[in-house]
């Protein structure tokens, strides 16, 4: 079976009458080789809501704790990260497929993310006081405080397990929520070590937990938490999206990109090629964010297609281990690799060339060859649809503005990039329709948690980073205190005809704008 598909089993029981009623499993394959790694149960549907009502209760104290109360706790599990990120990157290595270096990226962000959010966390999220805008008010005192949804859901993809789960769920803890996590059902045994650990061997307030499972696992954690944090495909964020719906359920998801990289005649066309096989070919173009379609002025198309076929030519391919490195490494799901080949064939089909790579490689073991396409068109899967795979399509454009009418063609608007000379890159790139974009660098926007990060179009709804990153997970309660008052306001009853007219009287004073109103007196 491929990883990630699910089997019926029977599981033998203890007091000898039989085999218990049949349970779904998930298999867990390592892509790098096809091994079978392990198989996991499938929580059922009241396991998910147990799972939910368990760290709902516990949720209150941890808010409780205050930001540096729970700051301190998710110190301790930025600690432990770092002190086993060589077992955890074993895990996730085998789960994935990739490349070790494609993988450690993932337990350092998470330790940068826990001091940005445990730093930033009362700026972002503390209580603010607010001055009233009108002399009406003057008597009470403005507050506005966050609080968190209870229970905050993640349903998190595979191509980094803990980045887009336990990254989601370090801003929502931080601003108080508990948390249950539902992981890819193709790589959920890296995430299940680091929940392990919290409970275990950091011995972490019961506030964070997963639910491993397949989509039906993620219907339910739907329909019981107060706030789902979706990553994944556009078509599975819809279904989510309509499933919230029906409890009315606020949800943020990260959904799918179609990257555009522009180039511009006065780029470094060195910086640009090699940003280029880079940004295309990194994690097996497994990426959110991976430069997918690459629009180059004409006088540097030729240069810049010789240097990029060039640097994507000397990347090696295969199962990588510390003796015998590798750049690039597995398609992590069977289902992705099936959509890149779709892709190329009917590029190829229709017109396309292939300068390196073009194909699947036979087993064992999951990979697709680095791949830089030409003589592409709108017309393509490949410079339409999300390949995410190791797969850049490459045109010529006239000018600047035929560049940024092709990136802006697009139901997709996640993010991209723009090589030329500073400022002129800069000013193009300002004018592309995305979340986020990079002037002469490639994918760096996700490590600048500073700042917002979050997809137009059908890229996403929700932001993840910067303040919207942690407010999100937070309901707004606006306090109005009476400072002092008389036994009755002006505005409540009786409604005499005096007290009626004087209310509109004083009200007409403070919002006119010139004397005459002032006084009553119409313009
Ligand atoms: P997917 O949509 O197939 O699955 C994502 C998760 O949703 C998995 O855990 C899956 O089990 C679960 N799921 C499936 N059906 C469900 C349902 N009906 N209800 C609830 N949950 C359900 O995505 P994938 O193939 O795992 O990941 C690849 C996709 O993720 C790509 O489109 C990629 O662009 C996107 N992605 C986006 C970002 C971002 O930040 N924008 C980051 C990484 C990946």
């Amino acid at each position: 079976m491929e990883s990630g598909t699910v089997e019926q089993s029977t599981q033998a029981v203890g007091n000898g009458d039989g085999p218990a009623p049949a349970a779904e499993r998930i298999e867990v394959h390592n892509p790098a080789n096809g091994e079978l790694i392990t198989t996991l149960p499938v929580a059922s549907p009241d396991e998910v809501a147990t799972t939910v009502a368990r760290v709902r209760a516990n949720q209150a104290d941890w808010e409780a704790m205050g930001i540096e109360g729970r700051y301190y706790w998710l110190g301790k599990l930025r600690d432990w990260l770092l002190d086993n990120s060589e077992r955890v990157l074993d895990t996730m290595q085998r789960e994935t497929g990739k490349v070790r270096a494609d993988a450690t990226n993932e337990p350092v962000y998470l330790a940068d993310l826990i001091n940005f959010y445990g730093s930033k966390a009362a700026k972002f999220i503390g209580e603010e006081s607010v001055r009233p805008h009108s002399a009406l008010l003057a008597a009470k005192k403005l507050r506005v405080q966050y609080r968190p949804h209870p229970v905050v859901g993640i349903i998190s993809p595979w191509n980094f397990p803990l980045i887009l789960s336990i990254g989601d769920a370090i801003p929502a803890l931080q601003a108080g929520a508990a948390v249950v996590i539902k992981p890819s059902e193709f790589t959920p045994l890296g995430l299940e070590e680091v929940v392990e650990a919290w409970k275990h061997e950091i011995g972490g307030p019961d506030v964070l937990d997963c639910v491993q499972g397949i989509g039906e696992t993620g219907g339910a954690l739907v329909d019981n938490v107060d706030f789902i944090q979706f990553t994944g495909s556009d078509r599975t964020g819809r279904k989510v999206m309509a499933r919230a719906a029906e409890t009315l359920t606020p949800v943020s998801l990260e959904l799918g990109g179609k990257d555009p990289m522009i180039v511009l005649a006065d780029a470094d066309l060195d910086r640009a090629a090699n940003a280029a096989a880079w940004g295309g070919m990194m994690n097996s173009g497994q990426i959110c964010m991976s430069v997918e379609r690459i629009y180059v002025e004409q006088p540097a198309y030729d240069e810049f297609v010789d240097k990029l076929t060039t640097e994507v030519n000397k990347l090696r391919q295969g199962p990588d281990s510390k003796g015998d490195p590798k750049d690039v490494g597995a398609m992590t799901s069977p289902n992705q690799s099936a959509i890149v080949e779709d892709h190329v064939t009917d590029a190829l089909a229709s017109g396309a060339r292939a300068l390196t790579g073009g194909k699947r490689i036979p087993g064992p073991g999951d990979y697709f060859e680095p791949t830089v396409l030409v003589d592409v068109d709108h017309s393509m899967k490949v410079m339409r649809d999300e390949t995410f795979g190791p797969v850049v399509g490459v045109m010529p454009v006239r000018d600047a503005e035929e560049a940024l009418r092709l990136a802006n063609d697009s139901r997709y608007g996640l993010s991209g990039s723009v090589f030329g000379e500073k400022e002129r890159a800069e000013r193009v790139a300002r004018r592309v329709e995305c979340g986020a974009i990079n002037v002469n660098d490639v994918l760096v926007n996700y490590f600048a948690s500073d700042v917002p990060m979050g997809g137009w179009k059908e890229s996403g709804i929700g932001y993840r980073h910067g303040e919207p990153g942690i407010k999100k997970f937070c309901r707004t309660e606006s306090l109005v205190i009476t400072r002092f008052g008389a036994k009755r306001e002006p505005t409540w009853y009786p409604y005499t005809k005096n007290r009626r007219g004087l209310v509109g009287r004083i009200a007409q004073a403070f919002n006119a704008r010139d004397l005459k109103r002032r006084l009553g007196l119409r313009g």
